[in-house]
């Protein structure tokens, strides 16, 4: 079984409008509300994989019930701790042109109480499951070190971490010897401070990761698929050229595409394929966090895995 880590999970609600006036009343008819969050993201394209998921995280008021009823309706076994404080939402106004305004809530702040009944949780499940995602940003209160101590469980049964996160949330992380961590090309910048123009550039990048303890680094480039170095092999991966129709959780996607093929111990090579598969599959749909099997089954005799 695919254990998914969301710390900080959201409401995403989405509301199209002809256009985006300020100082107007608008109504629309065209809205929705999904359970958000990344590693949520990755639980529901694990779903369509068809293998089981286990999601932990935190969820607390009427948004926090809300979530809760939609992955249960998704077929997605949980272990949510029940926090005093109210789950965000995140809303997204967009309108005819594209053009859109998007409020993410800070969410609310985790007390070491509630830490504590999630790592304990954790640790009670750990040996049902195989592969764990830890994916985002963190909330308000709780530790930085939380995604190291969660990750310490994973290793210590000899279980993989596979952690999609970013800034000083990764690297403070990376002494726990994550088994895969996967920024994108922007990411990684932002990490070393610098523009990576080149493949030199981004393997020298890759390097300075490793070296802080990841064992094997992913980096995804949206249209230009993905680099892949560590104790693994070292890889580029092209994809097809496709028409994007919304990219947004192609990479938590591709999460759900690793953890997927190492579950099932697939051949790093094809580890790769499902990774990218999920991910262009992904940025094919309108809808965040969803992939058809059918379609990903297409692209994956269309990806290269080329070895470096
Ligand atoms: P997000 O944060 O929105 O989940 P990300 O920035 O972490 O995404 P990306 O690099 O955008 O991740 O995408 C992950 C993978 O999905 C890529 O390596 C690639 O295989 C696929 N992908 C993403 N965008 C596109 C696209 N426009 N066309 C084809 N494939 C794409």
């Amino acid at each position: 079984m695919i254990g998914t880590v969301t710390l900080n999970p959201a409401i995403d609600r989405r509301y199209n409008v002809d256009k985006l006036d300020i100082n107007i009343v608008k109504r629309t008819s065209d809205y929705s509300a999904t359970a958000g969050g990344k590693g949520l993201n990755v639980s529901r394209v694990v779903r369509i994989l068809g293998e089981k998921v286990l999601a932990f995280g935190f969820l607390g008021g009427s948004e926090g019930d809300f979530i809760q009823r939609k992955i249960s309706e998704l077929g997605i076994k949980s272990y949510f701790i029940n926090i005093k404080g109210t789950t965000r939402t995140c809303l997204n106004i967009i309108d005819e042109l594209g053009d859109n305004i998007e409020i993410l809530e800070g969410g609310p702040t985790i007390t070491k109480d509630e830490e504590n009944r999630l790592l304990k949780v954790f640790k009670s499940q750990i040996d049902n499951l195989d592969v764990v995602t830890l994916s985002g940003s963190l909330p308000k209160g709780i530790d930085n070190d939380i995604y190291g101590k969660l990750i310490k469980v994973i290793n210590e049964k000899g279980k993989k971490a596979i952690l999609d996160t970013s800034g000083r949330d990764l690297i403070v992380n990376l002494d726990s010897r994550p088994f895969l961590v996967k920024p994108n090309r922007e990411e990684l910048e932002n990490i070393i401070g610098g523009v990576l123009n080149t493949e030199e550039d981004i393997k020298k990048s890759a390097k300075k990761i490793l070296d802080l303890g990841a064992q094997n680094i992913a980096i995804s480039l949206g249209s230009e698929g993905m680099y892949f170095f560590g104790k693994l092999g070292n890889f580029k991966v092209n994809i097809p050229k496709i028409k994007a129709i919304n990219p947004v959780g192609s990479g938590d996607s591709s999460i759900a595409g690793f953890a997927y093929g190492i579950s099932k111990n697939l051949d790093i090579i094809e580890v790769l394929k499902y990774a990218n598969a999920c991910g262009v599959a992904n940025a094919m749909e309108k809808e965040t966090g969803k992939i058809d099997v059918t379609v990903v089954n297409e692209i994956l005799e269309k990806i290269e895995v080329v070895i470096l």
